[in-house]
């Protein structure tokens, strides 16, 4: 059993595979540049601050030859600017893994774990995508990340290397022990914007869109709470170190909540009343965007433990108030 390098582990997603990862008693060595990512967070496991676009840096770490798999989270993850600054997601997620895939391809790692997302299916007309919907993103962050999915299928292709591409729904909530969570300035997603105005972070908040043709005019997302996301990743670790063929999969629970069913979620949980102003549709918007992911289920033994947006909104809660109580705006 080799030792597993997670690059972007001091970030959200990533810092809590790390922590999982580790309490199963993994050794994880973690690099990250702390561009968004933050050093406490990454719990049990040795930081190496660094670009994975830096092939010193990466090379010194893959070159001690008992790296057995590269799990690879560092990427910027906002879609709106990503579409007013197209270049520095190309940049970073393209280009670098680009960069970090010819080391791992020169140093004969044996596994890539990809973090991906739905933004690579675009506005699929149903609604519902399984992994074999057609990808046609609409934005730079979904191409960004379709790139470096192409570019790992021909590397795998090509190469003894086998990987995994795990492709993210809606994540939210965090670690139930309240150690670790979403930190990310200035966020934009629901629920953590939510969940920021139930503590006084933030004045109100706006619904993008009530004319929708869904049951109540405002948009569906398929939830995960990232505890399952994390589990999905030792699965993917578990399968291919069984000798398991590549492969993509969604990471979804396979039904939604409407934006206005998340908002009275938040409301009920936290026992305030939130300030919620209507606003038009945000462009780019699918109507609903639900995954299919009984693949996960099938492949990994996945069972997911948190699929309850009662569960999701209660962690994510208990964050922002650590947040608030650590003095963290
Ligand atoms: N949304 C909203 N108000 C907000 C943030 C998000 O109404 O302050 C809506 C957004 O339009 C979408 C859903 O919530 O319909 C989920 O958006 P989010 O940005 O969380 O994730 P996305 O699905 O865009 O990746």
């Amino acid at each position: 059993m080799g030792r597993i390098l997670v690059t972007g582990g001091a970030g959200y997603i990533g810092s809590h595979v790390v922590r999982q990862l580790v309490e199963r008693g993994e050794t994880v060595v973690v690099l990250d540049n702390l561009s968004t990512g933050f050093r406490d967070a990454v719990i049990g496991a040795e930081l190496v601050v660094g670009d994975i676009g830096d092939r010193v840096a990466v090379d010194a770490l893959l070159g001690t030859g008992d790296i057995d798999t590269v799990m690879h989270f560092a990427a910027h993850t906002v879609v709106p600017e990503s579409v007013s600054n197209p270049l520095k997601y190309y940049g970073n997620n393209t280009c670098g893994t680009r960069s970090l895939l010819a080391a791992c391809a020169e140093a004969g790692v044996a596994h890539v774990v990809f973090s991906s997302t739905a933004a690579v299916y675009g506005m699929p007309s149903s609604g519902v995508a399984d992994e074999d919907t057609p990808t046609l993103p609409i934005n730079p962050y979904g191409w960004s990340k379709l790139m470096s999915e192409t570019m790992l299928r021909d590397l795998s292709a090509a190469t003894p290397l086998r990987h995994v591409v795990l492709r993210y729904f809606n994540v939210a909530g965090c670690d139930p022990g309240g150690r670790i969570g979403q930190n990310t300035p200035n966020a934009t997603l629901l629920i953590k914007v939510a969940c920021e105005h139930a503590v006084g972070k933030r004045p109100g908040l706006a619904i993008f869109g009530t004319d929708y043709d869904t049951p109540d005019g405002t948009c569906i997302r398929d939830y995960i709470h990232v505890e399952d996301l994390a589990a999905a990743h030792l699965g993917a670790l578990d399968h291919l170190r069984g000798g398991g063929a590549s492969t993509t999969l969604n990471c979804g629970y396979g039904h939604g909540y409407s934006v206005r069913e998340v908002l009275e979620a938040v409301q009920r949980i936290s026992g305030t009343r939130l300030d919620v102003r209507e606003e038009p549709r945000r462009a780019g918007d699918p109507p609903a965007l639900i995954a299919r992911s009984e693949k996960l289920a099938k492949i990994f033994g996945w069972t997911p433990r948190h699929d309850d947006l009662d569960v999701i909104v209660s962690t994510a809660l208990a964050w922002e108030r650590t947040l608030l109580a650590r003095g963290v705006r």
